[in-house]
């Protein structure tokens, strides 16, 4: 039941896998059943962007529509950015992606699938997400909300009474997980960060990032331990560590 109707889609670019999903012009989701592949950073930014069109072009397949249906694209990337659309030295990307005009990039692959110049939105993942997800947290009030995403990473954003989310001048507005923790507070000491900062992210001490770096710690003082014993990386052994407190 494709028609004509005109479709709007979504490209999600994480740290290890890409997502796609659209809606249909009223803003009604085609399909929640997205197309992912890898976003293989590892392989350079021609290769991410591949995998982009790749995916909205599965997507497309999948819900039996065509290209000329699209009427925009919107991608979600991780900050922290230079300018619209031009990545700075993101903590879970490449060191040379640094600079990468992004938003250029993927317009012309678009462009050129297409046929046709299609118009693309790029922003913050994290802003992205909480547009969305203020959505659910207030319902129909006005208040505005502040999202705390915790993964690899810590995923931020405030949303305004308007539903809009905050960029700031710098369009780093919140890329609050790398700002300093409270040190002093948490009785720590600073730890690295992904993104090049040393004194002490807040995003090392809320989520997967600083684990390795607490535990080790940690670890000094309970040398019986099975962890303390372990010959595995402290990487491999924070990561084990959800599995361990699933059996206490
Ligand atoms: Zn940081």
């Amino acid at each position: 039941m494709s028609g004509k109707r005109q479709v709007y889609i979504g490209t999600d670019s994480g740290a290890t896998s890409s997502k796609t999903g659209g809606v249909w012009e009223d803003g009604t989701t085609i399909s929640t059943k997205l197309a992912q592949q890898p976003t293989n950073s590892e392989a350079g930014t021609t290769a991410v962007v591949r995998g982009w069109v790749e995916g909205v072009n599965e997507y497309l397949i999948r819900n039996d529509l065509k290209w000329d249906q699209v009427q925009g694209v919107g991608l979600a990337m991780p900050g922290p950015y230079k300018r619209y659309g031009v990545i700075g030295r993101s903590p879970n990307l490449p060191a040379n992606f640094e600079g990468w005009d992004f938003y250029t990039a993927y317009s012309s692959a678009l462009s050129e699938r297409a046929g046709r110049a299609v118009p693309l939105m790029v922003g913050n993942d994290g802003n992205y997400g909480g547009v969305a997800e203020a959505q659910h947290a207030r319902g129909k009030s006005k208040s505005s909300v502040v999202m705390l995403a915790p993964g690899s990473g810590l995923g931020t954003a405030y949303i305004d009474s308007r539903g809009l989310p905050l960029d700031g001048d710098t369009l780093n507005g919140m890329e609050a997980g790398h700002m300093p923790a409270p040190l002093h507070l948490l009785d720590t000491k600073a730890y690295p960060c992904g993104c090049g900062r040393t004194w002490g992210c807040i995003e090392v001490y809320t989520t997967i990032s600083g684990l390795p770096y607490l535990l080790t710690e940690k670890l000094a003082r309970y040398p019986d331990h099975e962890l303390a014993k372990s010959p595995l990386s402290a990487k491999e052994k924070a990561l084990s560590l959800r599995g361990l407190a699933q059996k206490r």
